[in-house]
């Protein structure tokens, strides 16, 4: 089990007892052998965060300290290939708990009947404000209609089988969009479904305008429709423009002068804007492109207990 951590000196406590007694639940049930490990990722905390899970003194918890904040996806990826190999199948979910734990024991009945991912799907999100509920369907919507594969109302709530990690170890790039690349990685899969809860305790380190970026990455991580979507604009409006030139030809043979300063001006801010914005988008792509090539770490290890 995997939990990324970034200033969650507030949650731990409580969360940490929470998950100690589950997995040790799981363990006296025989549903997951002795042998498990729990893994807490400490994506560049700057409170007690590391602290806190660096004195845990239980045999079966491992932890990992990033250098800096690298972000959710990261550090989940810091957690998970720290630990390929090692283990059967790896559960990620977040440490605030809003991620229902009393539903891993399910995954891994679906585990044991060979899928490979099993993903936690939210059946009911009205712990979640309105706005985020709203924005987040429009989203799921979105990558929908742009050819994004992606499981509806499925976060990063999931199990994965070693198989599927190892594959997944093989997607080199910079910009994660997790929830996306599984779907992507294929294998026999799974749903469970759970009710999202409540934060207790802390507060999202998911502002906004966080949301807003991580699901505009997603788009331009797997998807070229912004590209076809410019293209059909600049296509359209040289349709039109055909047919305005058209139409004031047409005037002028009449002999019906056009005056005409509001419409040039209208139109000459009108394509400016259109062009900005259309390389606007283009450049999105190349960016991702020239921070790609540059093939740098995706995380940076400080620290690791391992046991
Ligand atoms: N998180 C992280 N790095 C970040 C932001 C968040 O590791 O840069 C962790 C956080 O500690 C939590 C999980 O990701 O365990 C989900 O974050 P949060 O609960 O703030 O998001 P929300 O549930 O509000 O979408
Ligand atoms: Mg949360």
């Amino acid at each position: 089990m995997i939990f990324p951590c970034y200033n969650e000196e507030a949650v731990l406590p409580d969360s940490s007892t929470k998950i100690f007694n589950y997995f040790e639940g799981l363990i006296k049930q025989h549903i997951i052998s002795s042998e498990s490990r729990i893994c807490f990722v400490d994506d560049g905390s700057r409170d007690k965060t590391w602290k806190i899970i660096s004195k845990i003194d239980k045999p079966y918890v491992n932890a990992i300290k990033l250098s800096t904040n690298f972000g959710h996806q990261k550090a989940l990826l810091a957690g998970l290939s720290t630990f390929a190999n090692q283990f059967d199948a790896y559960v990620t979910l977040d440490v605030d708990l809003q991620d229902d734990i009393q539903v891993v024991s399910q995954m891994i009945e679906k585990f044991k009947e060979k899928n490979e991912i099993v993903y936690g799907v939210r059946s009911d999100r009205t712990s979640d404000h309105f706005f985020k509920r709203k924005t987040a369907e429009i989203f799921y919507k979105m990558f929908e209609k742009m050819g994004v594969k992606t499981v509806y109302n499925h976060a990063d709530f999931r199990l994965i089988s070693n198989r599927a990690l190892q594959h997944f170890l093989k997607f080199n790039e910079t910009h994660l969009f997790l929830r996306a690349i599984f779907p992507a990685i294929g294998l026999k899969h799974t749903n469970v479904y759970y009710k999202r809860l409540k934060r207790e305790l802390g507060e999202s380190k998911y502002p906004l305008k966080k949301m807003l970026s991580f699901a505009w990455d997603g788009i331009t991580s797997f998807s070229v429709a912004p590209l076809k979507f410019v293209l059909f604009i600049g296509l359209l409006a040289i349709v039109i423009s055909v047919g305005l030139l058209t139409w004031a030809s047409i005037q002028l043979l009449l002999g019906n002068t056009i005056t005409g300063w509001y419409s040039t001006v209208t139109l000459i801010i009108f394509f400016g804007g259109l062009q900005t914005f259309a390389i606007g988008i283009i450049g999105e792509y190349v960016g991702k492109i020239f921070i790609q090539t540059k093939n740098r770490p995706r995380f940076l290890i400080e620290e690791i207990i391992k046991r």
